[in-house]
């Protein structure tokens, strides 16, 4: 089996995990490229039983919009401050992007100033209720409007829940405008899973979660590199960040993971933050 990140044949089988779907959990096997360190979940993410899963979890359930937004709205604040400052059109001009946009609460704050702001959402329920509040959102990347380009595009924790993250990425390289910015924002999880997998643990839901592709920052670079785009600016630190301590052990190592891990990486220089918000510009050739 061949990495999709790097495409190297070295793919090694590490663990095992459950994954919900609206048909009940089913086993998903996890591998880990030696060549580039990226963890992948062995299963077809564009089949529809694996698709049923974000129709059934609990982030995407509209029921619990408001705790969402209440939890990650500093979080949002501080990546829409980083759009601000590394967007290269006049901001207001700007047209952006939000792939994966779930509740819309990003694009909401565009719409607020007036920005010209268009989604993409794979869930019916939510995709629906922004199409009812007036947002531009579209179900799958060949839907959005033909010869239309962006200068933002944003891809916050969706990149890593597609089956083909070069096919997307080189996809998004062509509608983005020469001077326009890509900001991706991933978990950064390889450094903790690779200290599991060296000590034969298992590797837990609450710090694999339910992504595709746990990347590693050298799988990412080697990503962004065959799509086209080159890194502008990494954010280790993340403002805004809200994990809950949570009734589950699981939970509560991952909240840990996210107190000590700043400090940790402060101490012995290594970047061992949980995510990584990365800008991209196009590069030049
Ligand atoms: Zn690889």
């Amino acid at each position: 089996m061949y990495c999709q990140v790097c495409n190297a044949n070295s793919l090694k089988p590490v663990s095992e995990i459950q994954l919900k779907t609206a048909k009940g959990f089913v086993a998903t096997p996890i591998s880990k490229c030696i060549d580039c360190g990226t963890y992948n979940r062995n299963c077809d993410y564009e089949s529809s039983d694996i698709k049923s899963h974000f129709d059934v979890v609990s982030y995407n359930n509209i029921d619990n919009e408001t705790h969402y937004y209440n939890s990650r709205k500093h979080f949002y604040s501080f990546i829409l401050k980083i759009i601000e400052k590394y967007s290269r059109t006049p901001f207001n001009r700007s047209r952006l992007l939000d792939i994966g946009c779930s509740y819309g609460h990003m694009m909401e704050y565009f719409k607020q100033k007036n920005i010209s702001v268009t989604g993409l959402e794979i869930v019916d329920s939510l995709r629906n209720r922004l199409s009812e509040r007036g947002y531009s959102v579209f179900k799958y990347f060949d839907d959005l409007p033909k010869k239309k380009s962006f200068d933002v595009i944003s891809f916050v924790d969706s990149l890593y829940c597609f089956e083909n993250p070069l096919n997307i990425l080189v996809s998004t390289e062509k509608i983005l405008h020469h001077d326009g910015i890509l900001i991706l924002r991933i978990t950064n999880r390889t450094p903790i899973l690779n200290i599991l997998t060296f000590f034969n643990k298992p590797i837990p839901y609450a710090f694999f979660g339910d992504c595709k592709h746990s990347f590693s920052y050298k799988g990412v670079k080697i990503l962004l590199e065959k799509a086209g785009f080159e890194i502008h600016k990494i954010f280790y630190q993340e403002k805004g960040k809200h994990v809950p301590f949570g009734r589950h052990y699981q939970q509560q190592l991952k909240w840990l993971y996210y107190k000590i891990s700043p400090i940790l990486s402060s101490i012995f220089s290594v970047k061992w933050s949980p995510g990584l918000i990365i800008v991209c510009k196009k590069r030049k050739y």
